[in-house]
């Protein structure tokens, strides 16, 4: 077999780096977020994400399988772990991770060490985790790998200062199983796929193989010896805690990897190749009855990008949960396709436990529709309102998103009308903010919009509901009445400005998601339902915010409970008046 020249030169690096035979692997899970914003407070409401590691299950039971030894030390669960329970002043989250690093590296001895990295915000640490490990042994090799990697290798490997020695791009638990294989065998004709490096400070991309076939999905996560049960106990695991309540024990299950769609803003199609791969129903059901029976997990959010790929398929699988008896709630906090919905299957989502499901909807102009290739239009969003709304059992979300290159005022507001018209739950809107690796990345950079390298950690853009950047913007115009101005009342065509966002976003959030408590005739089922959701904003979501309290006056009013709305008011009216950003907001939405 010939080798491309990339090939040769990286596996020439890996015989360098691997002199010895591979027998265990330390896999490290990174913090979800930099550590300069962890916060107490935030912590100790439970607002950081908890996953259980999924990814990395996935990967000690492939290496099991092939006699592999593996150890994985999740430090996002340390960290929250500690944060619930020790009353820390000045918590600094290196100083603490650092001693559980090396005891890891020093007690396991592990021959490779692995760097998983889920999310974009895990980016400072996955190199701080590089170089302290480098510390305690500058011999072993590091891999990286994970989403965020695999979207922007080259910067990761450049960033670590030469501390990250490989990144394993997409789906790589195959690719893995090569690597180790190749080190074992020296096999100079064959090459491990999927592999970037750094050679001579030049970036190396090897070839990249297909994605992992159906059957090899089949495969149950082995999580080893950590506690998964504990997870949702210390923070956030799905979007739907209002509603399977402070008790339940939450984990996470995969049907099926990739997405139809191709959307431009989306990072999936980088990560996991074209099209969808399914798993049996059977490996997935069995995957959850042993988190039930093994961890007490009552609660499964999909982590699937497109669980309703094939509705036969998902209807069966949600017939099957019912079937098997495993007594389980279930939410679609990664979203749902629109015009996949069926009454069919939201029908058999409801029976077997779905209590939550958001939906991409991203914007209501059919240009931008268009522009950013969404599988479904403005026909579709409409249609799967009407059909969710008949299942008042599942909290409905949709997926907004506005800042699109170009996009006016006025389609932004055709965003808010389709919201209101499609009548869901609630609604997240989000600012653009472009993931290296996709197209609108690539043409807001030609177009001159932003600049290459948007991902450098100075520019990342975190979002607020994680770092708390939110709260800190409220904090700090508590005692200054800073301007508010409804732009939709202007010129519809201008294009807003970053500044103008903020506006808008505060703006769209009162129109789409707190209006229509007070002008909409609502069943008492859905008042109880928002009931559930606005205390978890009140008291957990944010800190002195008075709206999310004025409207559970207005829910209680509606449900004819006068004394409880009248705490509500006072309770908010009391926040107000402690906030010259509030009382001005409040004013010009006339509360
Ligand atoms: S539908 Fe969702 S998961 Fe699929 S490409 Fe679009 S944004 Fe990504």
């Amino acid at each position: 077999m010939t080798l491309s020249k990339s090939n040769t030169l990286i596996n020439k690096k890996i015989i360098d780096f691997f002199p010895e035979k591979v027998e265990k692997i330390l896999f490290f899970n990174p913090p979800s977020i930099p550590g300069e914003y962890y916060n107490v407070d935030l912590a100790s409401r439970g607002r950081y994400f908890c996953y259980p590691p999924y990814g990395l299950g996935v990967l000690v039971a492939h290496l099991k399988k092939n006699g592999y030894q593996s150890e994985i030390c999740d430090l996002n669960f340390e960290v929250l772990m500690s944060l619930q329970n020790n009353n820390h002043g000045d918590f600094n989250v290196i100083d603490f991770l650092r001693p559980i690093i090396i005891n890891n590296i020093k007690d396991f001895q592990p021959d490779v060490i692995g760097i998983t990295s889920m999310f974009t915000m895990s980016h400072t640490f996955i190199l701080e985790i590089a170089k302290t490990s480098k510390e305690v042994n500058s011999s072993i090799p590091i891999l990286a790998g994970g989403v965020h990697p695999s979207n922007a290798p080259e910067m990761v490997l450049k960033e670590s200062d030469r501390n990250i020695d490989f990144i394993m791009t997409k789906e790589s638990e195959l690719a893995l199983i090569d690597l180790l294989g190749f080190v074992n065998s020296n096999k100079n004709d064959f090459s491990p796929f999927q592999i970037s490096t750094l050679i001579d400070d030049q970036y190396v991309c090897g070839d990249v193989s297909p994605p992992p076939s159906e059957n090899s999905l089949n495969i149950k996560p082995d999580f080893l010896r950590l506690p998964i049960g504990q997870y949702s106990s210390l923070g956030e695991v799905g979007a739907y805690f209002f509603m399977r309540g402070a008790e339940s024990k939450a984990s996470t299950s995969l049907s099926n990897r990739g997405c139809r769609a191709r959307c431009t803003f989306c990072s999936v199609e980088n990560f996991n190749g074209k099209g969808v791969r399914g798993r049996t129903i059977d490996s997935v059901i069995d995957e959850i009855e042993m988190q039930v029976n093994d961890y007490g997990i009552n609660h499964i959010m999909w982590l699937d990008d497109d669980l309703f790929f094939d509705r036969e398929r998902a209807i069966n699988l949600f017939n099957e949960i019912v079937k098997r008896n495993l007594n389980i709630t279930w939410d679609a906090s990664n979203g749902v396709i629109a015009s996949a919905i069926t009454d069919e299957l939201i029908h058999a989502s409801a029976d077997s436990g779905c209590i939550g499901m958001h939906v991409g909807v991203e914007s209501g102009s059919p240009e931008i529709l268009r522009s950013i290739r969404k599988p479904s239009g403005v026909k579709h969003y409409i249609r799967a309102g009407g059909i969710l709304n008949k299942y008042p059992q599942i909290f409905t979300k949709g997926f907004l998103m506005v800042g699109f290159p170009s996009e006016t005022l006025g389609q932004i507001k055709q965003t808010i009308d389709l919201a209101v018209e499609m009548d869901l739950d609630w609604y997240t809107i989000s600012n653009l903010a472009p993931l290296p690796s996709t197209d609108i990345y690539d043409e807001m950079v030609r177009d001159g919009i932003i600049d290459d390298g948007i991902t450098n950690t100075s520019k990342v853009n975190y979002g607020s509901s994680q770092t708390g950047k939110q709260q800190d913007i409220e904090d700090s115009q508590k005692s200054v009445k800073s301007e508010f101005s409804d732009h939709f009342e202007g010129d519809l065509e201008v294009v807003p400005d970053a500044d103008m966002l903020d506006d808008i976003w505060f703006n769209m959030d009162y129109k789409i998601n707190y209006e229509p408590l007070m002008s909409k005739k609502m069943a008492d089922e859905k008042l109880i339902k928002m009931k559930k959701f606005l205390l978890d904003i009140g008291n957990r979501i944010t800190r002195d915010n008075p709206t999310p309290f004025y409207f559970l006056g207005v829910v209680e009013e509606k449900l004819s409970n006068f004394d409880t709305a009248k705490d509500y008011y006072d309770r908010a009216n009391e926040i107000k008046m402690n906030s010259e950003y509030w009382k001005s907001r409040f004013q010009v939405l006339g509360l």
